[in-house]
């Protein structure tokens, strides 16, 4: 039997094409008409998986037709693999980070920076027609041969395979050594030794806890930023300037800055204004970091912000959004729950810990921006003592009026797996509200298992 497959209705095609166009790094601007046509014709045949309707999605595609941004993004994460290539043909530098830390340095020595799912998806989507399921077989078997040859402790996602293959025009694996990710200091090692001598390797090194105000600290840490800045110059061949580097930081905080009243303003209602995937993607743009192309992610954001002042000054409920959903609050790095079946069950999900931790806060722009940067870095709230942290996932969750907190954590994520359970007891103590833990293979397909325990924890809330 065929797939069914999603389309976009032509009756919101005449609001979409009054939308803004995109413009991107290199100055280049794509009108919202070539969207819709690339959203309508050329994009469900290279990649039908991402318009299939199929529970691992939801039983109903979730896009929200009415929503010009959320149209948007689904374009700049369709078109995503091809940019990159476009990006290496043009000889422009790419650099695998992972840690969950900002990406201003990066932007400043004009280097892309992609975390470990925009590697995946980039892999992923180099091989067009593919469904989900034939998408899920084919990443399964790439996982097998990374866990053979790196670590089966590791999770997995930092896409070593792909690299260490060759299969991915990646100039330098750096990452910063934060307490969050266990998996950097695998990667790095295997990295060190696997076959691809082309891609350079340098390991930010991240004083780890009670460190943030301590000034030996922030300077050492100031020392290896600039080292970095100097490793991504060496591949580039130009020289990153102080100048370089605040008016990237003028340019995140913008981000930031949008990216803090967008969600500011999603929690402001009691009628959610948007899904929950459309929340995660349009928050998510205020770290300028998840589609390769900082412009094009405060282009979008920008005109995002607009529609949902407006949608909540006319009280407009989110496509598919229940009523009256209770409220979830997930924690943990790289990780999810599916948002589409979790509203069919009468839920929504609020926000989460994980790269908001560094959306919410701003760098200082006057005096050094490498010190600056530092500062602000080593002050992630996210990277914090088990009770600081918990301090600050509190204030989220009342700001949020969350119902429900759900800590997840992927197999081989050791740090997260250990700091779950106290960090609960931290927020069960303090506000006393329904919480649980799950544990996940990141490249399994247990969906029903794991949707199971997010119903039933819908149900008891
Ligand atoms: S799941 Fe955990 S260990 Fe793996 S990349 Fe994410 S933070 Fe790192």
């Amino acid at each position: 039997m065929g797939k069914q497959l999603f389309r976009y209705s032509e009756e919101h095609k005449e609001k979409f094409l009054e939308s803004e166009n995109i413009t991107f790094n290199d100055g280049s601007v794509v009108t919202s008409e070539e969207i819709w046509h690339y959203l309508t014709v050329e994009g469900p045949k290279k990649y039908p998986g991402s318009f299939e309707v199929n529970l691992y999605q939801g039983n109903r595609n979730s896009r929200d037709e009415t929503l010009p941004t959320s149209l948007k993004t689904h374009y700049l994460g369709l078109t995503f693999s091809d940019r990159m290539e476009k990006a290496k043909d043009r000889g422009k530098s790419i650099a695998f980070i992972q840690g969950g830390q900002a990406v201003d340095p990066y932007t400043a020595a004009d280097t892309i920076a992609l975390r470990p799912g925009l590697v995946n998806q980039w892999n992923r989507d180099l091989v067009h027609g593919n469904d989900i399921n034939k998408e899920f077989l084919r990443r399964k078997e790439l996982k097998e041969k990374a866990f053979h040859d790196m670590s089966f402790e590791a999770c997995q996602t930092g896409g070593y395979e792909h690299i260490q293959a060759g299969n991915l025009r990646v100039d330098v694996i750096a990452p910063f050594t934060v307490l969050r990710c266990s998996d950097v200091s695998y990667g790095v090692e295997a990295h060190r030794h696997g076959p691809n001598k082309n891609v350079k390797l340098i390991n930010v090194d991240y004083p780890l806890r009670h460190q943030a105000d301590k000034p030996w600290a922030i300077e050492y840490f100031a020392q290896n930023l600039r080292k970095l800045v100097g490793t991504l110059d060496e591949v580039t061949g130009r020289t990153t300037s102080e100048e370089d580097l605040l008016a990237s930081i003028k340019l995140h905080n913008e981000g930031r800055r949008l990216g803090t009243e967008l969600s500011e303003l999603w929690w402001s209602t009691d009628v959610p204004p948007t899904n929950s995937a459309d929340r995660a993607s349009l928050v998510g743009l205020g770290n300028l970091d998840n589609h390769g192309d900082v412009r094009a992610s405060l282009s979008v954001l920008k005109e995002a912000k607009k529609f949902i002042a407006e949608r909540v000054k006319n009280g407009v409920k989110g496509h598919a959004v229940p009523d009256n959903p209770k409220r979830i609050f997930i924690l943990g790095s790289c990780v999810g729950i599916n948002t589409a079946r979790s509203e069919d069950s009468g839920a929504i999900v609020v926000g989460k810990d994980d790269q908001w931790s560094h959306c919410s806060t701003l760098v200082e722009e006057e005096g050094d921006p490498f010190y600056n940067l530092a500062k602000y870095t080593l002050e992630y709230p996210y990277e914090q003592s088990i009770e600081k942290r918990a301090q600050w996932t509190i204030e989220q969750i009342k700001k949020s009026r969350a119902d429900g907190v759900i800590f997840i954590h992927n197999w081989g994520c050791n740090t997260q797996a250990a700091v779950a359970r106290p960090i609960l007891d931290v927020i069960k103590r303090e506000i006393g509200i329904p919480t649980y833990i799950q544990e996940r293979d990141l490249h399994g397909l247990q969906h029903e298992q794991e949707q199971n325990r997010v119903n039933a924890f819908i149900e008891m809330l």
